[in-house]
C-alpha cells in the first residue's frame, strides 16, 4: 500500500490495524561507470514496495536525495547538508507522528546517510523525552541488503568483489527493477580501489577515480537482482513485522 496512491480516508483505516510505515531512503549519487544516479534511493524503494506488496504495509514517499557531499565531484551528483537532512527526517516522522503512526522503519540504500539520519532519529527522540513520559515512538534504519537472506546471497554472487559503493548486488537490483535502463561499461580496473577512509569530495575522486569503490559491477545482471530482490523482501518483510510487534 503506497501513501502517494491512497486517500487520507484509507490512511485513518489503516491506522486502525497497524501503526507502523515504511520510509524508502536513498541518495542521488554517482555510482560508477555502469551503476544509475538514482541507484540507493531506486533500490531502497523497489524493496520497500515489494514489502507493501507481500504484507500490505503502508510505504510512504522515497526520500531520494540524501547526505552525498563525498560525491559532488562527479556531474549530477545532489547532496543534502547533514543539517538539512535532519531536519528532512524529523519533520517526515512528526508529520506521521500526528495522525497516530508509531513505528518508522527506514529502508535505506546509502552508507553515507547513517551517521545524518542516527543523529535524527537522537533529535525526534530528545524532543519526545523532553516533553514526558509516554512516547510511543520507535524510529529505525537499516539496509535493504543487510538482512541474512541477501547478505548471504550477495557473498555467495560476488564475494569480495561486491564492493563498498557501485557495488554489484546494487546495480545488478536497479537493473532488475529498471531493465530499460542497463549501462554496459569497461571496468578499469576490474576491482576497484579499496576504501581506507575519505574526506571531502575531492579527496574521494582523487582516490576512486571512476566513483566505484572495491567493487566490480561488471558482474551485475538482472538475472542476479531478481534473487537479490526476493531474498531482501523475506528479510524486510521478517524485519518490519518483529519491529512493528516490539
Ligand atoms: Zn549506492
Amino acid at each position: 500500500m503506497q501513501l502517494a496512491l491512497s486517500t487520507w480516508q484509507e490512511v485513518e483505516e489503516y491506522l486502525q490495524k497497524s501503526r507502523g510505515i515504511i520510509i524508502p531512503i536513498g541518495s542521488t549519487e554517482q555510482h560508477g561507470p555502469n551503476g544509475l544516479i538514482g541507484t540507493d534511493h531506486l533500490d531502497a524503494e523497489f524493496v520497500s514496495r515489494g514489502v507493501g506488496e507481500a504484507i500490505g504495509a503502508l510505504i510512504g514517499p522515497t526520500l531520494t536525495i540524501g547526505m552525498s557531499q563525498h560525491h559532488l565531484s562527479f556531474a549530477g551528483s545532489i547532496t543534502l547538508r547533514p543539517s538539512t537532512l535532519i531536519a528532512v527526517v524529523g519533520d517526515v516522522v512528526k508529520s506521521l507522528m500526528r495522525h497516530g503512526f508509531e513505528r518508522f522503519l527506514f529502508i535505506n540504500g546509502h552508507g553515507g546517510n547513517v551517521a545524518t539520519v542516527t543523529a535524527a532519529f537522537d533529535e525526534i527522540y530528545a524532543t519526545t523525552s523532553l516533553a514526558g513520559p509516554g512516547s510511543p515512538v520507535r524510529c529505525k534504519m537499516v539496509f535493504w541488503s543487510g538482512g541474512p537472506r541477501c547478505s548471504a546471497l550477495a557473498d555467495e554472487l560476488y564475494g569480495d568483489a561486491n564492493g563498498g559503493h557501485a557495488t554489484a548486488a546494487e546495480v545488478s537490483l536497479s537493473q532488475y527493477y529498471q531493465p530499460d535502463h542497463i549501462k554496459l561499461a569497461q571496468m578499469s580496473p576490474k576491482i576497484a580501489p579499496k576504501s581506507t577512509g575519505f574526506y571531502d569530495s575531492d579527496d574521494y575522486r582523487r582516490r576512486f577515480a571512476d566513483g566505484r569503490i572495491g567493487s566490480d559491477p561488471s558482474l551485475s545482471n538482472p538475472e542476479d537482482g531478481k534473487l537479490l530482490y526476493e531474498a531482501a523482501v523475506e528479510d524486510m518483510v521478517e524485519l518490519f513485522k518483529r519491529f512493528v510487534a516490539d
